[in-house]
């Protein structure tokens, strides 16, 4: 009988993470394959089986549009379907502005639509759209859907949303949006199936990858988080600036005359691990560094992720759980131990040994905070909003 299934993609700066599902009960997705297409200066195309198992690491050519790429792995996963029918195509989108709240299916209307958002995330929206738009000219008739990395902080009250600006322009769509929403919906229904408990808790989830913010849950919804009217917001990341002082801002454009396309590359591209160290964006290499600055870099990253804590731990009234995921929150037991530390009057106790191993939980017993360690699934998430969306 032929399986159905679901792809999801999840692309980012310089790659596209993918992961096939096959649709098992009506409630569960088995994973068949996940990989990376990496479209860095040596563009490859990796995919392992559920099992761990290698089915493919292969260098594409250099000199081909990234379209082509897309179109490399769209053809090595329908070359593994055997008797599998793909049902559709699911993508992270990071904004959805106001309008998208729910995942959607992707029309010539909706990517539109989509594409209007653009200069609410001019970076990353076209990102977002690339490997949409490849797919729908290579096979216009695979259905696609899109899930926004904003839709899940819809909760988040208007009042922690605003700005204090003039009043005008949050009519006009200056507020605070946050994102990681995917990543975020994915640790709250982890959350609830390791303990119903557990969900009910007042909790910060810590997303440090590339990207970093944090997110406070109560009962598994979102009520506050780092991220605001754009991904640059919040905490200190790889390669992002995080809260500045507008003023900053103001000095560089008035006083320096520094373009502001210039800026938006200092502030995306420049800033962050990699402005502050010197040396790398790359937490690995700044742990493996004995530089100050790539110390002096780290240090920054725990001070002002703690201080962005004890911030959403005030919109909640408490806290009862700490969650660290993504690259950094799931592996680097260094941050993890430098981050609680400074949220030791909160109540957070950590357990050096069980942080070490990565445990899941890292916290001691009488830490009044639970401290955990739980790995993300973007594509997971991507792929169930699909299956929502195509009805099956
Ligand atoms: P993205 O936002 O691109 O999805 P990831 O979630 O993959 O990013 O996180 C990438 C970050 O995680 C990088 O800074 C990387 O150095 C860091 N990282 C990955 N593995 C480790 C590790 N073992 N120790 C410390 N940092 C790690």
């Amino acid at each position: 009988m032929m399986r159905q299934s679901i792809l999801a993609l999840n692309a980012g700066s310089s790659s596209v993470k993918f992961a096939l599902y096959d649709l098992a009960s009506p409630q569960d997705l088995q994973l068949v394959s996940r990989g990376t297409l990496d479209l860095g200066d040596v563009p490859t195309l990796r995919a392992k089986a559920a099992d761990g198992a290698m089915q493919c690491d292969r260098r594409l050519a250099a000199d081909k549009p990234r379209d082509a790429a897309i179109g490399e792995m769209l053809n090595w996963v329908q070359g593994e379907m055997g008797e599998r029918n793909l049902l559709c195509a699911g993508h992270r989108i990071v904004h959805g502005g106001s309008e998208f709240i729910e995942p959607v299916r992707l029309t010539p209307a909706t990517i539109e639509a989509i594409d209007r958002l653009t200069p609410l995330a001019p970076l990353h929206q076209p990102r977002s759209l690339a490997p949409v738009r490849a797919i729908a000219a290579l096979q216009p008739d695979l259905p696609q859907v899109g899930c926004f990395d904003t839709a899940f902080h819809q909760t988040i009250d208007p009042l922690v949303r605003r700005f204090a600006l003039p009043r005008q322009y949050e009519e006009q769509g200056l507020r605070r949006y946050g994102f990681h929403g995917l990543s975020y919906e994915h640790i709250a229904g982890r959350l609830g199936e390791i303990s119903p408990t557990l969900a009910t808790k007042r909790t910060i989830v810590a997303h440090l990858g590339n990207g970093a913010s944090l997110c406070a849950l109560q009962q598994g919804k979102s009520i506050d988080t780092t991220m605001g009217f754009s991904a640059l917001d919040g905490l200190v990341m790889g390669t992002r600036c995080g809260a500045i002082d507008p003023g900053v801002l103001l000095y560089f454009l008035l006083e320096r005359g520094i373009a502001a396309d210039e800026l938006q590359t200092m502030l995306y591209e420049k800033s962050g691990l990699l402005g502050l160290s010197g040396i790398s964006s790359d937490m690995r290499t700044l742990e493996a560094s004995g530089d100050p600055r790539a110390l002096e870099a780290m240090a920054l990253f725990a001070f002002r992720t703690a201080r962005e804590a004890a911030a959403l731990a005030n919109t909640m009234g408490g806290l009862e759980c700490l969650v660290f995921t993504a690259g950094i929150g799931e592996r680097s037991s260094f941050i993890r131990k430098a981050i609680c530390e400074k949220l030791a009057w909160l109540g957070v106790v950590i357990d050096g040994p069980a942080n070490d191993a990565h445990s899941e939980i890292i916290s001691r017993p009488d830490s009044k905070v639970e401290v955990r360690v739980v790995a993300t699934d973007e594509e997971k998430i991507i792929a169930r909003h699909s299956r929502m969306v195509m009805q099956v």
